[in-house]
């Protein structure tokens, strides 16, 4: 999926000064963002007051919405730079494509996993014949220098680890919980885990100390260390929990997502992140230029444009609240 906002705004986030160190509980509900020409998503990250959690920069959240008359998701050849997409869906199908050649069609329990590393391009639609249902989450891991500029890959995973207790199963998407570890890519420490809970459930999962944690709830809603939150919505936990108690007295399904925090200033504009304005610029002038540097994304349609670059200039390092 693309942020593909028509004025999108430039963001400056990570670095020690925005972390909590210490658990907190703010919660904040989704912005509406048009995703192409028909897909309505809520943007949970980055927001006003908080822009990351760990190396995760990027929160959509779609559906589920009904696309049995519709197209569902069409969105075109788009560049990125300096993250890794992390694409996880709990209905419908989404077709993958890039500039490496890959050619995957995404399910329900599937992980597609992009690195763009120094650069990529790539198209997600749904397919021409697809479920009624189509309902999911977009998230992008911010890479650490020295990652970051190396080469893009693709990585499709069928098979991740799960686990369960009573009331509730876990899916380790990417990092490591509970012992379990997903077998995506990650470049710095994280975890992101899909939590299924049943009516009733009340349970309590381990957590790294050091990282920090939110949590997306995707469906129904649940008692998160005390804090009611609704679908849609997502709360920050801050660092310096050892455990995480969920409790719901109906079924519901959330995202956790966390990781050490990341210390790294990072500039975000459209479907880029990087260091500084220069570098945000030129790879928006290299993908209107049609560069060699995000390839081509062959039978997917046209490429989308970039948008302009607001005026004046970002400073590094500025303060991200
Ligand atoms: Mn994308």
């Amino acid at each position: 999926m693309s942020n593909l906002d028509l004025t999108p705004t430039l963001t400056t986030c990570g670095g020690l000064a925005d972390v909590a160190p210490l658990p907190v509980a703010e919660v904040f509900t989704g912005r509406e963002v048009l995703l192409g020409e028909a897909t309505n998503v809520r943007r949970l990250l980055p927001n006003l007051g908080r822009r990351m959690v760990g190396p995760w920069c990027f929160v959509d959240h779609y559906g589920p919405d009904d696309i049995a008359d519709a197209a569902g998701m069409q969105v075109p050849p788009h560049p990125h730079i300096g993250l890794q997409t992390v694409s996880w869906l709990l209905s419908g199908e989404v077709r993958h494509r890039d500039s490496l050649g890959s050619d995957q069609v995404l399910t329900p329990g599937t992980l597609g996993l992009m690195t763009s590393g120094h650069g990529i391009s790539h198209a997600e639609h749904s397919p021409v014949t697809h479920p009624r249902f189509l309902h999911g989450v977009q998230l992008w891991v911010a890479l650490p220098d020295g990652v970051r500029t190396a080469g893009p890959s693709w990585e499709f995973h069928e098979h991740l680890p799960a686990f369960s207790d009573a009331g509730m199963s876990a899916t380790v998407v990417m990092g490591e919980l509970a012992g379990e570890r997903s077998p995506g890519k990650a470049y710095s420490p994280i975890v992101g885990a899909d939590i299924v809970l049943d009516a009733g459930a009340d349970v309590a999962l381990p957590l790294e100390r050091e990282f920090e944690h939110g949590v997306l709830m995707m469906s129904g809603d649940a008692d998160i260390e005390g804090t009611e939150l609704s679908v849609g919505s997502m709360i920050y936990l801050g660092c310096g929990r050892r455990q995480l108690r969920l409790r719901t007295s109906s079924p519901a399904r959330l995202m956790l997502l966390g990781g050490e925090p990341f210390g790294e200033k990072i500039v975000m504009w459209w479907n880029f992140v990087g260091r500084s304005d220069e570098e945000i610029t030129l790879a928006r002038d290299q993908w209107e230029a049609n560069a060699a540097r995000f390839g081509d994304v062959r039978g997917a349609g046209n490429r989308l444009s970039a948008p302009e670059l607001p005026p004046g200039r970002l400073l590094p390092g500025g303060s991200a609240r």
